[in-house]
């Protein structure tokens, strides 16, 4: 391929990139890339063309002039998202932009082995698809699956509390059976890969997503990349030891943060001191109404995510951390506890800022994830994969 081609394909990749965020006119595009505004319209023609983007508002600019903004052709292909989490299993339908047009859940039991699942998700895809007629135009499936997983073979490794799953071959399953790229990763990190086109890290450099759910996760951006590690294992904050004798934890360490900090082991906590606290909800609603129990349940849950994030960003340094899973709920009276025990702890503490905010993927922020795996390898591998 020529040098103007791989030009060509790098520039388009760009605009797919930028458009994956918002709509926007030549102009802006122009803006954003740096390009002259013929080269934008060369590009847009093309890529209007192939039906990729399509013409979307007419909009107003700066000068008075008006122009169509360009947006992704939401009906161009079509993505298959899918979710094993330890409690819940998902499997979405979304389109080109990462909405999502169906979704499905099964909850996971113990005696369902790993095999039966994946072969209800894969029914429950193939129904989508139909219903959808959009067999055709499916560009990808995206999968995310508790940590730790190897995400280049697809394997799921030993993630503590999922023995079912432990060692299963998820992404050359679905391989066998559909004739597109598969991708996995891990939940933390797939959202964190997320937040940056659909939350609240648009416009972050480097960030940590924290995921506590039934596990504790998270998922780096440093300088506008995902960073993973050499062996995939990057930012498994759940396994940093806050107890040096801790009971031993399935991965092999001691006094990890999971073991105390993940939502069931909370509630187990909760269990000796209040029986009405069954849920994270509840244990919220109660440190609203200022019950004893849950404040110390609450307090001590941000200790211990303190701890471990300060070390995390002692080593790391980066400003912002957004909270995924449970925390989420009545999330503003944790938070600013996190902020303030991490500025207490953290070298530098007293010049240093860190942000702990929010989340700001929609509802079914696991599905989007799992689009935006492909979605990603899409625009980055622009001249490799179907147009
Ligand atoms: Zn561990």
């Amino acid at each position: 391929m020529g040098n103007a081609n791989n030009m060509k394909l790098r520039n388009q990749r760009s605009i797919i990139n930028f458009l994956r965020q918002q709509p926007m006119s030549r102009a802006e595009l122009a803006r954003q890339t740096g390009l002259t505004r013929a080269a934008i319209s060369v590009l847009i023609d093309t890529l209007l063309g192939e039906e990729i983007v399509s013409e979307d508002q007419l909009v107003t600019g700066k000068v008075g002039r008006t122009s169509m903004t360009i947006k992704l052709n939401p009906q161009k292909y079509r993505i298959l998202s899918i979710n094993i989490a330890r409690d819940i299993c998902s499997v979405g339908l979304c389109d080109f932009s990462g909405e999502i047009l169906m979704v499905e859940k099964f909850p996971q039991k113990k005696e369902i082995l790993a095999k039966q699942m994946l072969n209800c998700l894969y029914q429950k895809a193939v129904d989508f698809l139909k219903k959808d007629r959009g067999a055709d135009r499916l560009l990808g499936i995206g999968i995310t699956a508790p940590g730790p997983l190897d995400s280049i073979k697809g394997t799921i490794l030993k993630p503590s509390n999922f023995e079912n799953w432990h060692q299963i071959e998820v992404v050359s399953y679905f391989k066998e059976k559909f004739e597109c790229p598969v991708y996995m990763e891990n939940n933390a990190q797939a959202l964190a890969m997320a937040e940056r086109y659909y939350g609240a890290g648009v416009r972050e450099e480097s960030f940590l997503e924290l995921v506590v759910d039934t596990g504790v996760g998270g998922g780096l951006i440093l300088n506008g990349k995902p960073y993973k590690g050499i062996h995939g294992y990057c930012g498994e904050i759940g396994h940093t030891t806050v107890n040096l004798d801790g009971e031993r934890c399935s991965c092999g360490n001691h006094g990890c943060l999971e073991l105390y900090a993940a939502i069931p082991n909370i509630l187990r906590s909760a269990m000796e001191k209040d029986k009405s606290l069954t849920s994270w909800e509840k244990i919220m609603d109660a440190y609203e109404a200022g019950d004893a129990a849950a404040v110390w349940l609450v307090e001590r849950e941000c200790r211990l995510l303190a701890a471990s994030l300060t070390t995390m960003m002692n080593l790391l340094d980066v400003g912002v951390i957004f909270v995924s899973g449970e925390l989420l709920y009545k999330g503003a009276y944790i938070y600013p506890c996190m902020e303030q025990l991490m500025k207490d702890q953290m070298l530098g503490h007293r010049g240093r800022s860190i942000r702990i905010c929010p989340s700001g993927l929609p509802k079914e922020s696991a599905m989007i994830a799992g689009a935006n795996l492909v979605l990603e390898k899409y625009a980055a591998g622009f001249e490799t994969t179907k147009s």
